[in-house]
């Protein structure tokens, strides 16, 4: 039997959100995200401003130039989490085989039900709308890759200007074909890098990586080459997944102005890494290894990482590591456009405390306390007296 899987992507969703919260907004050429002279990014851009070429993840100051009447609004945060919980839980209430991927993207899995899942998604589709006052596109097919790309492909071929409402179907046993004409870029995995490679061997389109046999592809790109060529296909027997695991916990910023002085970064990895710390301990988990990201002002981004011995939520431990690939990485004084520091191979703390271990413990106590006084009063209150000390020493 076929699965019957839905992809269900918001339209516009922080700028939908946005409207509701201020109908003036309603038609007009606006972008959710930071300011230009704060080196802003375009987070979510209206249908208006799509037409005329502002795109997400964009500079803001490029989106003003190409839409000087380009209307900023900052972002509510909070409004987008509760518009999504709202959302979610009505997609919850057709199935609990329900994959939440995004804040404004899920899969379903309605195979089980009698109705068709056209009717399922149009449906859906007109209680967001009437409830929530949100639109949305919906992707149907018989598995989550064609379901998303064909979501992907819907909302783009809807008439520019305007939310797109669609509704993708991709029948039983035309996913190879709908595919083949895409470019490569649309199947997941395939990223700048894999998209140069088949580039040079005169692959653009995903039909042509079909067409080659499966175990050149492998040949080519090892087991992710086996993937790819099965995806082509149209061939994805991925199940949609109910508990979407945490990956990895990470803080960046990006500087105003390029950062040369070495204590003013080592100040900031500190903030950023007390506050993937607190993440952690309050998601109740502990990671293994340390990552350090960072952007030069030419805009070239390296990221270093580094196993640690054991499972860490500790905040000592985890900038131990992110200095050491810090020094390791930067000539003192070279200047730096972003920094970042996330810890990844997650999993539950360990709790067992030996009693020489009791120093360890006192400490986990005092950090939870700190949590709990930086979440009243924010982040600048209170410094632990180490801290201070170290700062002075490094
Ligand atoms: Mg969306």
């Amino acid at each position: 039997m076929p699965r019957k899987i839905i992809h269900l992507d918001l339209d516009a969703f922080f700028c939908a959100v946005e409207e509701s919260h201020d109908p003036s907004l309603r038609g007009k050429a606006f972008a959710v995200g930071g300011k230009p002279e704060e080196r802003g990014v375009v987070a979510s851009c209206s249908y208006a401003a799509r037409a005329r070429g502002v795109r997400s993840a964009m500079p803001m100051g490029r989106a003003i130039s190409l839409c000087p009447d380009l209307q900023i609004v900052s972002a509510k945060h909070h409004l987008y989490s509760e518009a999504s919980k709202k959302v979610m839980a009505l997609l919850k209430d057709v199935t609990p085989l329900l994959e939440q991927i995004s804040v404004d993207e899920a899969f379903l899995d309605v195979s089980d039900l009698p109705e068709t899942a056209q009717t399922i998604g149009k449906r859906l589709q007109a209680q967001i709308k009437s409830e929530l006052d949100l639109s949305s596109s919906v992707g149907i097919a018989t598995n989550k890759l064609v379901a998303k790309i064909a979501n992907d492909v819907g909302k783009k071929a809807v008439q520019r200007g305007i939310s797109p409402f669609a509704t993708t179907i991709v029948p039983e046993g035309q996913e190879s074909n709908f595919l083949s004409p895409l470019p490569v870029e649309m199947l997941w995995g395939v990223g700048p890098k894999t998209a140069q490679k088949l580039a040079e061997t005169g692959i653009y389109k995903i039909g042509e990586i079909a067409n080659l046999p499966e175990k050149e592809m492998s040949r080519r790109f090892g087991k992710h080459g086996r993937d790819l060529s099965r995806h082509a296909r149209g061939i994805d027997t991925r199940p949609v997944t109910t508990e979407r695991e945490v990956k990895s916990i990470s803080q960046e910023t990006t500087f105003l102005r390029d950062i040369s002085d070495d204590e003013k970064l080592e100040k900031t990895l500190r903030t950023l890494t007390m506050k993937v710390a607190r993440r952690l301990r309050k998601a109740d988990l502990a990671g293994k290894t340390v990552k350090l990201k960072i952007r030069w002002s030419d805009f070239t981004t390296l990221t270093r990482q580094k196993t640690l011995p054991t499972m860490t939520d500790s905040e000592a431990e985890i900038i131990e590591a992110a200095l050491s690939l810090l020094k390791k990485l930067r000539p003192p004084g070279k200047p730096v456009r972003l920094i970042g520091v996330g810890v990844s191979g997650l999993g539950p703390p360990l709790r067992q405390l030996s009693l020489w271990e009791e120093g360890a413990k006192k400490s986990r106590e005092l950090e939870n306390i700190l949590d709990e006084l930086h979440e009243r009063f924010g982040e600048s209150i209170i410094q632990r007296g180490s801290k201070a000390k170290k700062e002075k020493n490094s």
